[in-house]
């Protein structure tokens, strides 16, 4: 890419084994651009909700404490991290117990204020791919590119399931279907395609061939 345009944001939208996060690396690593994965964010605040013993299904009682965890991202599309209070919780984050409790803390309003002030804070600058649910219509509006990334069910489903090590193939479907009728019905800032989005489905392509795709189109907005 030009040197112009190192102050790029590409924004990445869409639910759950959509095959966002690879695909954003990939993007983020072949253009030299920072790389910023919001639902990690997500996950490390229900991780801290978790460990203290906050009710996850009690928006109220969720929306007092969630100015309190210090969540630190890494943007290093090869090596992204994620800290919450000091601590490394890569791994931490993305246990069960985790995924199933992180769409109720993400519907509430006040945790999705406390992390769009992060993530505005890691965008500042551009020079940045960054992948979520509300990215192009919230987080990043303004987005130089905005993909919204999709998978039929089933594919998505056999993705997060090797990913999870051969978790059961059903399950696993059900509980992503799950999640993504929470994230696109829940009324602050739900998953939805943002206007001017690039609707991709990459039900029928390699990583490599989406890559190159949104490659293709951040290259073509410049
Ligand atoms: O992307 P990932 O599956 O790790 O996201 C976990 C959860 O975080 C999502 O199911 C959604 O509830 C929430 N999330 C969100 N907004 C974002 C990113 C993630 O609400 N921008």
């Amino acid at each position: 890419m030009s040197s112009a345009r190192t102050g790029v944001v590409v924004a990445i939208d869409g639910p759950s084994g959509s095959g966002k996060s690879s695909t954003s690396r990939g993007v983020a690593t072949r253009l030299g651009l920072r790389y910023l994965d919001t639902g990690a964010m997500y996950r490390a605040m229900t991780w801290w909700m978790l460990q203290h013993g906050v009710p996850v299904d009690d928006a109220p009682a969720v929306a007092e404490r969630c100015g309190e965890p210090v969540i630190e991202t890494g943007t290093d599309p090869q090596n992204p991290t994620i800290a919450v209070d000091g601590t490394d919780v890569a791994r931490a984050i993305r246990t069960a117990e985790v995924t199933c409790a992180v769409s109720p803390v993400s519907a509430v309003p006040q945790v999705r204020a406390r992390l769009l002030g992060l993530q505005r804070a890691a965008i500042d600058g551009g020079g940045i791919v960054v992948e979520g649910r509300d990215i192009g219509s919230v987080v990043a509006p303004d987005a130089d590119q905005k993909v919204y990334l999709t998978a039929d069910a089933t594919a998505r489903a056999a993705r997060r399931a090797a990913e999870e090590g051969g978790a059961d193939l059903s399950a696993t479907e059900t509980s992503l279907l799950a999640r993504d009728r929470i994230d696109s019905t829940r009324t602050a800032s739900p998953l939805m395609m943002a206007e001017g989005a690039v609707h991709v489905d990459s039900t029928p392509y390699t990583l490599e061939e989406v890559v190159d795709l949104i490659v293709g189109l951040v290259e073509d907005a410049g």
